[in-house]
């Protein structure tokens, strides 16, 4: 996790060595996959003490949201799964998207990186996209100026591109990464994506030791299919960056794999790479528990308990590349149970 004179440090532990961190649910396989976290936390002994908060999807639960929002302010952290956006909820932002907002966390960081054995579409994959995570298509600016004529605003600033190509070049300095590339559409939304494209060539010039290039983002989803091994980390506005990290995450192997990181210079917020509901396949045993096992895993680090952070990472790892308990996402047979008793057998072991 990045931090510069800009960034807060991770909140310090309380008495006792103690951290309490909210947790987000949300819905579809979250609940199963946040037990799953907990049952994990006990045997490894990470000292956290998770403040729970289900919210009701079924009605906007606007206390209940506020309530989260609080809760992650005092703790500084939480863990999340997707919360279900309904498009019949009148006039009803995405709650992912608001909480993003009112927390101020300006950057997704996904990390793609296969893993060996695992059946992937490509093989050398090790990307880090970098998303801005708060404006561009997300804006949501949208209104009907005459009837069946609808405007919706893709708002970019040099501010925040400016903020986010710096944390770009600021990740691949600090994890020793050689080039950046951005990703734009900059020929034909000439203004806006121009405007992004302009702050990262600006940026890299004060990082001469790191290769800047720019893309393209129709060849680079292309590209990413077909030769993905090219890319070192890239940057992108948020729109890009949600379709490149699901396309990235399918590349080396589904949506149960990847954990992503969104961060400002206040909080941190833990997910999957490609925040998935994962409603078609609650309550059947089959979801793949890796991701928010490996979210849970970067929340660790950056509480700084590495102890317990490497103790489950070596056991999901263990589990998934020496004993193949893979679920049907991967081509096993293994159900979640079979999959966490094994996680389980290598934390009890090792913590
Ligand atoms: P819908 O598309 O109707 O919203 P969904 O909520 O299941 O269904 P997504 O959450 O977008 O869809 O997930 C996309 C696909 O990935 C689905 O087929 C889902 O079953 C699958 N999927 C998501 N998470 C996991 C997981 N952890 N393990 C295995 N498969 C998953």
């Amino acid at each position: 996790v990045m931090q510069t004179q800009d960034t807060f440090v991770p909140p310090p532990a309380k008495w006792g060595g103690r951290h309490t961190v909210t947790l987000l649910p949300g819905d579809g396989i979250g609940s199963e996959m946040a037990n799953h976290v907990k049952e994990l936390f006990r045997y490894a002994g990470a000292p956290v003490d998770f403040e729970e908060i289900d919210l009701d999807s079924t009605a906007p639960d606007v206390e209940g949201f506020e309530y989260a929002l609080m809760s992650i302010k005092r703790n500084g952290v939480a863990l999340k799964g997707n919360i279900e956006t309904r498009t019949s909820f009148q006039g009803f932002q995405s709650r992912n998207v608001v909480l993003r907002n009112r927390l101020g966390l300006f950057a997704n960081v996904v990390c793609v990186k296969n893993l060996p054995g695992i059946r992937a579409k490509q093989k050398d994959v090790d990307v880090v996209i970098i998303r801005e995570n708060l404006e561009a298509e997300y804006s949501g600016i949208e209104h009907e100026s005459v009837p069946g004529v609808v405007e919706s605003l893709k708002i970019i600033t040099r501010e925040k591109s400016m903020r986010i190509a710096k944390f770009a070049f600021e990740w691949a300095t600090k994890y020793n990464r050689k080039k950046v590339t951005a990703i734009h559409k900059a020929n034909i939304m000439k203004m806006s994506d121009g405007l992004f494209l302009e702050c990262c060539r600006i940026t890299s010039k004060e990082y001469p030791d790191i290769q800047f290039d720019q893309m393209i983002i129709d060849n680079c989803s292309m590209q990413m299919v077909n030769k993905p091994s090219q890319f070192d980390l890239m940057v992108m506005p948020n729109l890009y960056g949600d379709v490149l990290s699901n396309i990235a995450c399918g590349v080396i192997g589904g949506p149960g794999l990847v954990s992503g990181t969104n961060l400002g210079y206040r909080y941190a917020v833990f997910e999957t790479g490609a925040r998935n509901t994962g409603k078609s396949i609650v309550g059947q045993n089959i979801a793949n528990p890796c991701a928010f096992i490996r979210a849970s895993v970067d929340l660790l680090n950056y509480l700084k308990l590495e102890h317990q952070a490497h103790v489950i990472e070596d056991a999901v790892m263990k589990t998934l590349i020496e004993d193949k308990v893979w679920t049907p996402d991967l081509g096993g047979q293994a159900t979640t149970t079979d999959v966490m008793q094994n996680i389980v057998k290598y934390v009890k072991a090792n913590a």
